[in-house]
């Protein structure tokens, strides 16, 4: 047992909304009060928290981690000379295995002067592994010898369709690789193994930790599972993780018989995930209007409601829930009326009315926005995306964009807010998150005091719900995680700023001083 005292504690719980003194015991919380329980247990363990806050551990209700754990891994070539590059690249080789793939990416030769890099260049920081790193416009990539003889390229190799082969006078490729020929390369990086990305996770988990984050809810595929698995079998896994399935393996799912909730505390099969549409940025999200740099153009509808209410038949027939991503506001218009008819037919056949999410939501047309709570669909968004879109969903929306990152119209309506980063497009930092939900300001403060679209701003609490409570909701664990109430599971974190009274500009620079899971500090300062 385990008394936590003298601290802040928010509990999220509306019956005890503070609490002073919290008793921990096997990784469940046991009570929750004030000097009172400092009387009631004599013989435990106790641990004065000087007056620190504890908050619930946080979740990140949209994350990939596969692709956050690789991307770690990559260098960053964002450097000013071609010498910064090579020293960073020796830099990550004294901890990569011999034969290991390198990664980088970033470069950019006009940054040094224009002239291009070569592989030998490389291969002398890079002997003994092959070594791709991609340019800043993705359009290139420089590789050492090592990777050319490997991928096969030499004097011989044609040019394939649309790509192209740098030689040099005597016709010897230098190691430059454009448009389709990076391909060359990139099809004979091996796949990281099961292992290989168990070993990656378990390495960045303790960064996630530091963060605040005690659960994720992840959207990666077959490997990241794989690796889930591992760690959860050797006991390594102190990170509560809900694990989608891609649509592509709903058939399989639903011919073994898996369903949604499946799992323990630390792994549990979340929802089968979807798409709806494409995105913003290269104006794929489905509208209802065109873009207004493209007038003919109102993006690529994916899944009608027609589409997702047949999916979604086989789904909740056999206990899966679904999550779908859909960014435009046609696509989350579809998404809504699909998921309408799902909870018609599953009060029709008496299923149980289960836990359906939209990815995303970034536009939402003001009609539909009511009906969301009417029909318990559950908003998944990512605040932090706010700060990266605002200038294009100004520029592409025009008089539209008020309808986009509408946290407080969907709030208003009753419907459920759980919140993500979709690291690595961001990063997982939840009181990023925290700050862009409740102030609508980019870290510099960009686009003044009030934030944009300021009437969209959260609160402080009902955005921490969406980092908390909702994710357990969504999760169904609601009545076991999500908030410090006796019963529930010991995930919580020390900071040393109150979220409630500062200055909203300083919760993004909020960090835990120490972070428990499952009863155990498993990360202090
Ligand atoms: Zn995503």
């Amino acid at each position: 047992m385990r008394l936590l005292h003298n601290a802040r504690i928010y509990t999220l719980d509306v019956a005890q909304p503070m609490a002073t003194a919290i008793i921990i015991d096997s990784g469940n919380i046991l009570a929750v009060g004030g000097d009172e329980l400092l009387d009631e247990c004599g013989r435990t363990e106790r641990e004065d928290m000087n007056g620190q806050v504890i908050l619930p551990g946080l979740t990140d209700a949209h994350i990939h981690l596969q692709e956050y754990a690789l991307s770690l891994r990559i260098v960053d070539c964002e450097v000013e000379t071609k010498d910064e590059v090579l020293r960073r690249v020796s830099g990550i080789i004294r901890e990569t295995p011999r034969g290991d793939w390198v990664r980088g990416h970033g470069w950019n030769q006009n940054d040094w002067g224009g002239e291009w890099p070569t592989a030998t260049d490389l291969e002398t920081a890079t002997p003994e592994n092959p070594a791709y790193l991609t340019a800043k416009s993705l359009h290139a990539a420089w590789v050492n010898c090592t990777a050319l003889r490997l991928a096969g390229i030499n004097p011989s190799t044609p040019d394939p369709v649309n790509g192209h082969i740098q030689r040099d006078g005597n016709g010897i490729p230098t190691g430059i690789l454009f448009e389709e020929a990076v391909k060359l390369v990139e099809s004979v990086i091996p796949e990281p193994t099961p292992e290989d990305l168990a070993e990656s996770i378990q390495n960045i988990i303790p960064g996630l930790w530091r963060m605040g984050l005690t659960g994720i809810h992840d959207f990666d595929k077959r490997t990241c599972f794989q690796a889930l698995q591992l760690l959860r079998e050797r006991g390594d896994l102190h990170l509560r993780v809900v694990k989608s399935i891609p649509f592509e393996s709903l058939p399989d799912a639903v011919g073994l018989g898996l369903r949604s909730g499946f799992g323990d505390d630390f792994l549990r099969i979340g929802s089968v995930k979807f798409f709806a549409d494409g995105a913003l940025g290269p104006h794929t999200g489905a509208m209802f209007e065109p873009y207004v740099d493209e007038p003919q153009n109102r993006g690529i509808l994916i899944l009608d409601n027609e589409q997702l209410f047949d999916h979604g038949r086989l789904a909740v027939e056999n206990g899966l829930s679904l999550a779908v991503h859909a960014i435009g506001d046609r696509a989350v218009h579809e998404v809504v009326e699909g998921f309408t008819r799902l909870r018609h037919y599953e009060r029709e056949h008496k299923f149980p009315s289960l836990r359906h999410r939209i990815e995303h939501v970034q536009m939402i047309h003001p009609d539909d926005a009511w009906r969301l709570a009417e029909f318990e669909i559950i908003a998944s968004m990512q605040p932090i995306h706010v700060l990266s879109d605002m200038l294009m969903a100004d520029r592409l929306l025009d008089d539209r964009a008020a309808n986009s990152y509408a946290w407080r119209t969907l709030a208003h309506s009753g419907a459920r807010l759980a919140f993500g980063s979709d690291a690595p497009v961001e990063s997982p930092n939840p009181f990023w998150g925290l700050h862009s939900a409740v102030t609508r300001r980019r870290a510099d403060g960009f686009p003044g005091p009030d934030g944009w679209f300021p009437e969209q701003r959260l609160t402080v609490r009902e955005a921490l719900e969406g980092f908390t409570m909702c994710p357990a909701y969504l999760s169904g664990m609601e009545h076991r995680l999500g908030r410090l109430s006796p019963g529930f599971l010991a995930d919580l974190i020390v900071i040393n700023t109150d979220p409630f009274l500062c200055d909203p500009t300083e919760l993004r620079n909020i960090q835990p001083t120490a972070t428990m899971v499952d009863g155990e500090w498993v990360w202090h300062l």
